[in-house]
């Protein structure tokens, strides 16, 4: 449906960043967000500053995200659209934990075809479960415990894993290795947009190994849009950050 990975047609990025707990979305968020010039919205922040705000919305959810559970589709239906409705969002905007189910999904698809628009792309940073749980356990974290985290893994796994399916059949998933240093997940999700990375660009090295299908056990499926954001006039020199941690 969507325009098969034509990132940019209408010279803006709507993208969504999905990935089970601990994935590191948050940070890859804030660092793709901050390239691109699109807010980074998360909707657990946002949550959490209602409740920490205590806010109507604030006081409806606190016990839900206390208890690790997910708070209703028709709740963060309403934070999204009115968040979506800020004038931020007109260049774009990297969603970070919506949707998380596949209502959710469709609340999305709607929200923006009500204003005549359509998601980008969905990029999913791919980390195998074992990693994911040693790297929360490592951190010490004792609200994290490995009790807690299986089961955010296993609610994940229900809820939120079949949107990998239907952002594929759109052509809209970007498969991403998210078990590698942080700078070069970032490369890796630049690459998959096809956004010029000045580290890439430099050297051609970290495009094509990012390129490399099979490091993550993907589809094959993500390379498609390659080059065209680069090529594409969003050339305002993407990140002076320019880091490019060359791998092992
Ligand atoms: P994580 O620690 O996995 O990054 P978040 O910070 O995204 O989790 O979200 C924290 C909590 O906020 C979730 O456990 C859930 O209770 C609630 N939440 C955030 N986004 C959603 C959503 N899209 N749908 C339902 N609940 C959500």
């Amino acid at each position: 449906m969507a325009g098969g990975g034509e990132l940019t047609g209408h010279g803006g990025y709507r993208l969504i960043l999905l990935g089970p707990p601990n994935s590191g979305k948050g940070t890859q968020a804030g660092r793709i967000a901050e390239r691109l010039g699109i807010p980074a919205i998360s909707t657990g922040d946002m949550l959490r500053q209602a409740v920490a705000a205590g806010t109507e919305l604030g006081r409806r959810v606190e016990e839900i995200l206390a208890s690790g559970e997910l708070v209703d589709d028709a709740t963060m239906a309403e934070v999204v659209r009115e968040r979506l409705r800020e004038g931020d969002t007109r260049p774009g905007f990297l969603l970070d934990g919506y949707p998380r189910t596949l209502p959710q999904a469709e609340t999305l698809e709607a929200i923006l075809g009500e204003r005549g628009e359509e998601l980008d792309a969905a990029v999913l940073v791919e980390v195998p479960e074992e990693e994911l749980l040693a790297r929360a356990l490592g951190r010490g974290r004792d609200d994290d415990t490995e009790e807690v985290l299986r089961e955010r893994f296993r609610v994940y796994r229900e809820k939120t894993a079949p949107l990998v399916g239907y952002y594929e059949e759109r052509d809209l998933l970007r498969r991403v290795d998210g078990d590698r240093p942080v700078p070069e997940v970032t490369s890796r999700i630049f690459h998959a947009l096809g956004v010029a990375d000045q580290g890439a660009a430099r050297s051609g090295g970290a495009a094509a190994a990012a390129a490399r299908p099979g490091s993550s056990g993907a589809s094959g499926g993500s390379p498609v849009a390659s080059g065209t954001l680069a090529a594409g006039g969003h050339g305002r020199a993407v990140g002076a950050t320019g880091k490019e941690a060359r791998k092992r």
